[in-house]
């Protein structure tokens, strides 16, 4: 019966070939007309059944037709062309005439588990070739069922994707390869797309994020080298210009200080979205952003420098209390010094007690004298270039320098900088001995308090364009009556008075303010004193 259907098909496929020259190969099966027929002309449109074998003829992916046991009924070219076979070698045949033994068995268990099914199975085997060679193929199966759901054929479509699979294991290998050198370089790498965002880093880069508690160390280490080294950064999406081993300070919350040299190139990618396909111009941004700390080196250099700092501590602060007396006895003799001027213009313009005029002005001559010569006594502050200064690095010097009398007096030092912050212009000693005096005074307050938990708390930050230096001690206050005093020349409200003239505010207003900057008191809230300077960081 089957036969006889066979037969009947073939038949019309044979009427067919009476019409058109190209047609089923030699010894193609009566069931794989079959199949084609009632695949797509329902049996009865001959001239579609012939044009939909071409197209499986000659269809550019090796395919076969098997029955239910897999056993081949129908190749067609590309099969031959992909395994080497001839058809005529394979039909008849089991599809594990391609089998190369390497393929698990648990595959073609999932792959019969799948087509008995009646499901399709897409995977990879290990096929060999004729010519003994092995290649990977990608294969597809498809059930074919009959008019009662029943599993007839099995339609075979494979391609060799051995050289895919070759470039995908060396891409593979290469990108490992690229990891690992990246992860063992000594640097933080990290491949950021063009809105900042990370597409690849490293072991330093992670060590890095864990450091600053998440924050993302680029974003972090560019805007440093925004605000410390001047650079200028694109918008999102836009490619900035490339930079190279700009150094820059980033200080944690712990209190650590640490030192990168940061580079960056940008990079024009090929765009790899399909939408990109045709237009050859359309580029992707990255940016391969560098930085390699310099802390060590920097710290070493650090401890020089306060050696240095050290050594020249006690000149600094003869130098300091010799100008603080200097200036309190200028501020003294200006005073008379004035009374005098104001009396003796009086008495000109009146012309009554004429014979006093020449006394008042001998006696202003010599006040105006000691007057000069205690300015011209004052250290030189004026001729100090201006530099770039880091705040905190200040800062850090001066609590460095503070250590002994901290400890002396067991003060502890909560010291909280803001990471990254960007330099300002001014005189580095000028800034030194205003921030040495704020904290003297902090230790003075704490040493005449008698507290239990000794704390001096020392924060920095930016706001806006200014930045913001706090000096907080939790000692004993100032009197609601001495707040306005504080920063009048002369006033002095420490208990042991013995070497303060009651400068020390005031001179540190003068050096804020020679940096368009001013010192505050903040409004009290609790216990102890809070001190605030203000630096802008554009000076007029
Ligand atoms: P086999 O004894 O043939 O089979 C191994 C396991 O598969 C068996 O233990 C059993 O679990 C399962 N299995 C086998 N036959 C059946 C079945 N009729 N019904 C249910 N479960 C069964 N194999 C290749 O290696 N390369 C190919 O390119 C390839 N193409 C195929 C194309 C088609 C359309 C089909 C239907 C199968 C194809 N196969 C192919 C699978 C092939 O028929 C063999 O199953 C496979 O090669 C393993 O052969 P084997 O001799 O090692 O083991």
């Amino acid at each position: 019966m089957g036969n006889q259907k066979s037969d009947n098909i073939a038949g019309n496929v044979v009427d067919v070939t009476d019409r058109l020259p190209a047609l089923a190969a030699v010894g193609t099966p009566a069931e794989i007309v079959d199949a084609f027929n009632r695949f797509c002309a329902q049996g009865d449109d001959p001239l579609s059944a012939h044009l939909f074998f071409q197209m499986v003829e000659q269809a550019p992916i090796a395919l076969s037709i098997t029955d239910a046991q897999a056993t081949i009924v129908y190749a067609n070219r590309m099969f031959e062309v992909v395994t080497g076979y001839r058809r005529e070698e394979v039909i008849g045949k089991n599809e594990s005439i391609l089998s190369n033994q390497a393929t698990p068995k648990s595959v073609y268990e999932a792959l019969w588990a799948a087509v008995t099914d009646k499901q399709t199975w897409t995977g990879k085997l290990v096929n060999r070739s004729r010519s003994g060679d092995a290649y990977l193929a990608e294969l597809t199966i498809s059930p074919v069922l009959d008019q009662n759901g029943k599993v007839t054929h099995y339609l075979g479509m494979h391609r060799d994707v051995s050289k895919v699979h070759e470039l995908q294991r060396r891409l593979t290998h290469q990108k490992g390869l690229l990891e690992t050198i990246l992860d063992t370089a000594p640097v933080v790498v990290a491949l950021l797309d063009a809105n900042r965002r990370v597409l690849l880093d490293n072991q330093e880069y992670k060590k890095l994020l864990g450091d600053l508690r998440g924050q993302e160390p680029a974003e972090v280490l560019l805007q440093a080298v925004a605000d410390q080294a001047g650079a200028v950064l694109p918008q999102p999406g836009e490619r900035g210009d490339d930079f190279r081993n700009l150094e820059v300070r980033l200080d944690f919350a712990s209190g650590a200080s640490r030192w990168f040299v940061c580079s960056a190139t940008w990079l024009d990618d090929p765009a790899l979205s399909a939408s990109s396909y045709f237009e050859q111009q359309t580029r992707d941004i990255t940016c391969l952003f560098i930085a390699s700390e310099t802390t060590r080196q920097r710290r070493e250099h650090e401890r020089a420098r306060t050696e240095e700092l050290r050594a020249g501590l006690a000149e600094h602060l003869r130098v300091g209390s010799m100008r603080e007396a200097l200036a309190a006895a200028s501020f003294q003799i200006q005073q008379p010094l004035n009374l005098i001027n104001a009396v003796t213009a009086m008495l000109s313009r009146s012309g009554s007690n004429e014979h006093l005029l020449p006394v008042l002005e001998q006696v202003a001559q010599s006040a105006r004298c000691a007057y000069d010569t205690l300015q011209a006594a004052l250290p030189a502050e004026g001729d100090e270039p201006l530099r770039h200064i880091n705040l905190n690095e200040v800062v850090k010097e001066v609590l460095e320098l503070s250590t002994d009398r901290l400890l002396k007096n067991g003060i502890v030092i909560d010291w909280k900088p803001t990471a990254a912050l960007p330099h300002f212009t001014g005189q580095t000693k000028l800034i030194r001995g205003m921030i040495m005096n704020l904290v003297d005074n902090a230790i003075v307050a704490l040493s005449e308090s008698d507290c239990d938990d000794k704390a001096i708390v020392v924060e920095t930050a930016q706001d806006g364009g200014v930045l913001v230096l706090r000096i907080c001690d939790n000692g004993r206050g100032i009197d609601a009556a001495d707040r306005a005093k504080v920063f009048e020349p002369l006033h002095c409200g420490w208990s042991d008075k013995t070497g303060h003239a009651g400068m020390g505010l005031p001179l540190a207003q003068e050096t804020a303010s020679r940096h368009g900057g001013s010192v505050s008191l903040q409004d009290d809230e609790g216990k102890g004193c809070c001190l605030v300077v203000e630096l802008p960081l554009a000076q007029g």
